[in-house]
């Protein structure tokens, strides 16, 4: 069983993509985590070794850590820093190709939940289910902010909200996978769900 989702920061996808995989007892992929992790691995090298660099790079989950090349990178791809360089790398034609050909070979072999942004255009556009899952930018950022204040960090709500809309225009509108609602995806607005309502919503449609 492949179960498509996307949408943009901060809607949930993450929270609910797990529990569901859990409950449905089968593998769930966080395709932000990949692209994070080969960001954390470029971030520090001239741009004209990028592509030798990618493709001799190894990303894989391992009880729902991702590793790269090996490491466990599960906590150092969450910095802000790395939240404001994946948008760019995410761009980058050949790290797309690499990413999109791991995910689709895990998506092969497993029965999946797998979230992202091009998942139900571009990576299992025949998944047997496809979600968009929504949220304003004032709720995402609201979540995003209290997130971060109960793991005792700083949090500007003003400065989330506009990273969040600048990761949602980079999102958007970039000219590779851009992230956009599939024709035939459904779509659900989590503004005014808790997290187990939208979870509860997507399990309806699943069974
Ligand atoms: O989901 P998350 O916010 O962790 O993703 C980080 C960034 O990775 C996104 O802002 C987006 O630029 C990129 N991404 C992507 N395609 C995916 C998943 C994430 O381009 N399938």
């Amino acid at each position: 069983m492949q179960i498509a989702i996307d949408g943009p920061a901060g809607s949930g996808k993450s929270t609910v993509a797990k529990k569901i995989a859990e409950k449905l007892n089968i593998i769930y992929i966080d395709t932000g985590a990949m692209y994070r992790a080969i960001t954390l691995k470029l971030k520090d090298i001239d741009k004209k070794f990028y592509e030798e660099a990618c493709n001799n790079t190894n990303i894989e989950f391992i009880n729902n850590k991702i590793f790269l090349d090996g490491k466990d990178v599960s906590s150092q791809i969450r910095s802000e820093e790395i939240s404001k360089l994946t948008s760019d790398i995410s761009k980058i034609d050949f790290v797309r190709k690499k990413l999109v050909s791991i995910q689709k070979e895990i998506a092969d072999k497993n029965s999946v939940v797998m979230e992202g942004r091009d998942i139900t255009t571009v990576v299992l556009p025949d998944a047997d289910y496809k979600f968009y899952l929504n949220a304003s930018p004032e709720i995402r950022a609201k979540r995003r902010t209290l997130q971060l204040k109960e793991k005792g960090l700083n949090a500007d709500y003003k400065e989330i909200i506009r990273d969040i809309k600048k990761r949602d225009n980079n999102d958007i509108k970039r000219e590779n996978s851009p992230l956009k609602v599939a024709d035939d995806a459904i779509v659900i607005d989590s503004s005014n769900l808790t997290a187990e309502e939208s979870i509860e919503k997507i399990l309806s449609y699943i069974r």
